[in-house]
């Protein structure tokens, strides 16, 4: 047996592996998304115990731990707490780059919402009032609110 040491190029095969999947979302997620698709309103989930409102809607409250289990009415509208702009396409998102993230605190919410701006980054500041624009045709995902939208200078 030879003891002399192998050497090698190492060798990178590229390609593109597609897995598709489904997955059921849950109680919170599924009545969060067929509430935007079937009454084109966005809803949250109340912690009994602290009052915390999230929204996507947590089952369990990310502050106390405890199970949330009442649904809240939220409002549309709300404050842009934080943004960025997209400039790398990455497969999964809503848009062809350059487009702007925002992190949203929707009025009757104490988490953030992350979703599209329909702005561009520069006429943008933190504080800006923004509201849903939701899609005629809705199909039970977060994208059926195509985006936010400035409704007044903050
Ligand atoms: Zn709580």
């Amino acid at each position: 047996m030879s003891t002399d040491k192998i050497s090698f190029e190492p060798k990178v095969l590229e390609g593109e592996i597609n897995i598709p999947y489904k997955w059921t979302t849950g109680p919170a997620a599924g009545k969060f998304l067929t509430t935007l698709r079937d009454e084109r309103k966005i809803i949250g989930l109340k912690c009994s115990s602290c009052g915390r409102v999230s929204v996507p809607p947590e089952e369990i409250c990310g502050k106390c731990r405890k199970r949330n289990s009442e649904f809240v009415d939220i409002s549309d509208e709300g404050e842009l707490v934080s943004f960025t702009e997209v400039r790398v396409p990455v497969f999964w998102q809503p848009a062809e780059p350059p487009f702007v993230i925002g992190f949203i605190k929707l009025d009757g919410a104490d988490t953030l919402l992350i979703h599209r701006i329909l702005a561009s980054a520069s006429s943008l500041k933190k504080g800006l009032r923004v509201k849903a624009r939701w899609k005629e045709e809705r199909e039970g995902h977060i994208l059926d609110i195509e985006g936010f939208e400035i409704i007044q200078e903050g």
